[in-house]
């Protein structure tokens, strides 16, 4: 099966413009509540849960940015598809799962295995 580039790039280009708002958004949010300040001492542990679990997103979407950045990143240099790790071609049906994966399967697992 064919790798399809010019589709597994739209797919990059939107996910980082949802990324993009989906951060801009979490920021917003955090200026508005004022992290670790709350004029309303009962409801602490909610907001200190809540930013908690935002702040998690964050990092997780902030990653999730880093690897579509990188994604596009190879896409310029001609090297998109390509496992980092083996060189070999990333199976066409794992990149359309998840177009900004670096690594192809057998890699992924190993590198799982070992951390
Ligand atoms: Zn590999």
């Amino acid at each position: 099966m064919p790798i399809p580039y010019e589709r597994l790039k739209n797919a990059l280009l939107a996910e980082k413009a949802n990324l993009t708002e989906q951060l801009q958004q979490l920021s917003a949010v955090a200026k508005e509540e004022g992290v670790g300040y709350s004029t309303h001492p009962a409801d602490d542990g909610t907001t200190a849960f809540d930013q908690a679990r935002d702040l998690a997103v964050q990092v997780n979407e902030q990653q999730t940015l880093q690897l579509v950045n990188d994604a596009l990143v190879r896409f310029d240099n001609g090297t998109y598809g390509l496992c980092l790790d083996c060189g070999k071609e990333i199976d066409a049906a794992r990149l359309k799962a998840i177009p900004y994966t670096p690594l192809c399967l057998s890699c992924q697992s190993k590198r799982e295995r070992r951390s």
